[in-house]
């Protein structure tokens, strides 16, 4: 789960982590309510919305008095912004960060990963920041540092001051760094973190060493104990089709095809999803109904897929080992009267009860082309699509 940049920032000073002032503001008149109390020279109007690179895409105004931060509040309120991480769509701006201005000197990179190598968490730093480090890793990837960080012993004083100095931080500021380190690594243990990255992290003319910027991705397993973080979720940056699958404890990813995909285990999801583009068609989702999935659940499984516009055919494709074939048929069934079905549906069964499953299907009364295999029911319903 993604946070953003303000609830981040909130995050971080209860960590003891250096950030500017500022205020969420949902409206032109909070922003500049806000741009007054802060009272600051410059005030930065930025645009909050669950991606990076708002920067280059015009979401970061400086503003040197208030009409200014009400014209920015005005222009980024209802824009529709398009950065390299948000994809053609773009994201609409609703709420916009209200913060002072801060004196650049340097812009750094610092960022905290669970790396599944080495199985740690693994700070990272550089003093290429700013720009996309993604970049720089592809270039330079000299310029980017690494410390593996003990599960027991956590991230040591020694280990942060190296990283300073790593990344060229000032001498005399090193120290600064490293407890802003410390304080990240703390927030990124304590709330199950993924991953934080502060691009970027600045020194100031007034050497102050502050956190700029803040993504926070949360391991969506561990936000059962934590209500906190649970309450920042932003349902406005999400997709309303996956919010609801996730009702029913569902995985499911929107995806831009037409054909929907109903089929058991992940591992089987991607190897339909697979089959389907070497048949030339694509995929509306992934969608994996699970191993313990009741017949309301594929109902809903299915009933999500059919709300989606886009999608002009259904391949259910089920292998039932824990998974009963005719419980899929029920779901199926249940799913398509409700609805009521308009596209072809193309089912392929496999294991469990088949022949029940089948059974049921047949005496439905639905329009269903029965498909012997993976690949015969990928071929059917690229061809009924068209
Ligand atoms: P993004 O990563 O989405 O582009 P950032 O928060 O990193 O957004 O902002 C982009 C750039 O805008 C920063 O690299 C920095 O140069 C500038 N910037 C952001 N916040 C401030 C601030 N409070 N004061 C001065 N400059 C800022
Ligand atoms: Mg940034």
């Amino acid at each position: 789960m993604n946070i953003h940049e303000y609830q981040g920032k909130e995050l971080l000073r209860q960590y003891g982590v250096a950030v500017p002032n500022g205020k969420v503001a949902f409206s032109p008149e909070e922003a500049v309510k806000t741009a007054k109390e802060l009272g600051s020279e410059i005030i930065v109007v930025k645009a909050q919305i669950h991606a990076g690179g708002r920067g280059k895409a015009g979401g970061v105004k400086i503003a040197k008095n208030l009409d200014e931060v009400r014209a920015y509040a005005k222009e980024l309120l209802g824009k529709v912004l398009v950065t390299h991480q948000t994809g053609p769509e773009g994201k609409e701006v609703k709420r916009l960060y209200i913060e002072e201005g801060s004196d650049i000197q340097k812009e750094y990179y610092l960022g905290l990963v669970l790396d599944r190598a080495s199985s740690r968490v693994t700070l990272m730093g550089s003093e290429e920041g700013g720009m996309d480090i993604e970049e720089v890793a592809e270039a330079t990837p000299e310029k980017i540092f690494k410390e593996e960080i003990d599960p027991v012993i956590g991230l040591t004083g020694f280990q942060a001051r190296r990283m300073a100095f790593n990344m060229n931080i000032p001498a005399n500021l090193v120290n600064k760094a490293a407890k802003l380190m410390l304080g990240l690594y703390d927030s990124f243990v304590d709330k199950d973190a993924a991953i934080v990255e502060i691009n970027p992290l600045v020194v100031t003319g007034g050497g102050d060493v502050v956190a700029l910027d803040a993504k926070f991705n949360f391991d969506a397993n561990s936000l059962y104990r934590h209500k906190d973080i649970l309450e920042l979720r932003d349902f406005d940056e999400e997709d309303a089709k996956e919010i609801e699958a996730s009702k029913y404890d569902l995985s499911y990813i929107s995806l831009d095809g037409n054909i929907g995909c109903m089929v058991n285990g992940a591992g089987l999801a991607m190897a339909t999803m697979d089959t389907i583009s070497y048949y030339g068609g694509t995929p509306a989702n992934f969608l994996d109904v699970g191993g313990g999935a009741t017949a309301e659940k594929v109902t809903e499984a299915f009933k999500i897929i059919l709300s989606d516009k886009n999608v002009k055919g259904i391949f259910v494709n089920i292998f039932g080992g824990i998974m009963k074939c005719d419980v899929i048929a029920e779901g199926v069934i249940a799913a398509a009267k409700e609805v009521g079905l308009q596209v072809p549906l193309v089912v392929r069964l496999e294991g469990t009860n088949v022949d029940l499953g089948k059974k049921l299907l047949n005496e439905s009364g639905l329009n269903i082309i029965a498909a012997d295999s993976m690949a015969d029911g990928a071929q059917k319903i690229v061809e009924l699509v068209g």
